[in-house]
């Protein structure tokens, strides 16, 4: 038997892999490092992942914001997370990409 919500998880992870797969991209993302990035705080008003997912008899159900994704080759750095309040604002999305990349840029 799989842990709470760990079905659902399993199924938005594949759901992320193959979106990105249609879209032509590729990714590094781990499933660990994914379900750290959904379950952490929107990158701009510091909300607690608020959005409830449950997969079609699934075990369980678990939280998560959204993330928005950068480039073809996505990795951990060129996703942000968001709620789904902040998502839908184009400033912020744009204010919290630029901070991110900056934030890279001074690590190299
Ligand atoms: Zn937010």
């Amino acid at each position: 038997m799989l842990e709470e919500g760990e079905a659902s998880f399993n199924k938005q992870y594949r759901n992320f892999l193959s979106e990105l797969k249609r879209n032509k991209r590729t990714t590094t993302v781990t499933k660990e490092e994914f379900k750290e990035l959904i379950s952490s705080k929107c990158e701009y008003c510091g909300a607690e992942p608020n959005i409830e997912w449950k997969g079609n008899n699934q075990n369980g159900t678990f939280k998560r914001n959204r993330l928005k994704k950068y480039g073809t080759n996505i990795t951990k750095y060129t996703i942000i997370v968001l709620c789904s309040e902040c998502i839908k604002d184009k400033e912020i999305v744009y204010i919290i990409k630029e901070r991110k990349l900056l934030s890279e840029y001074e690590k190299l």
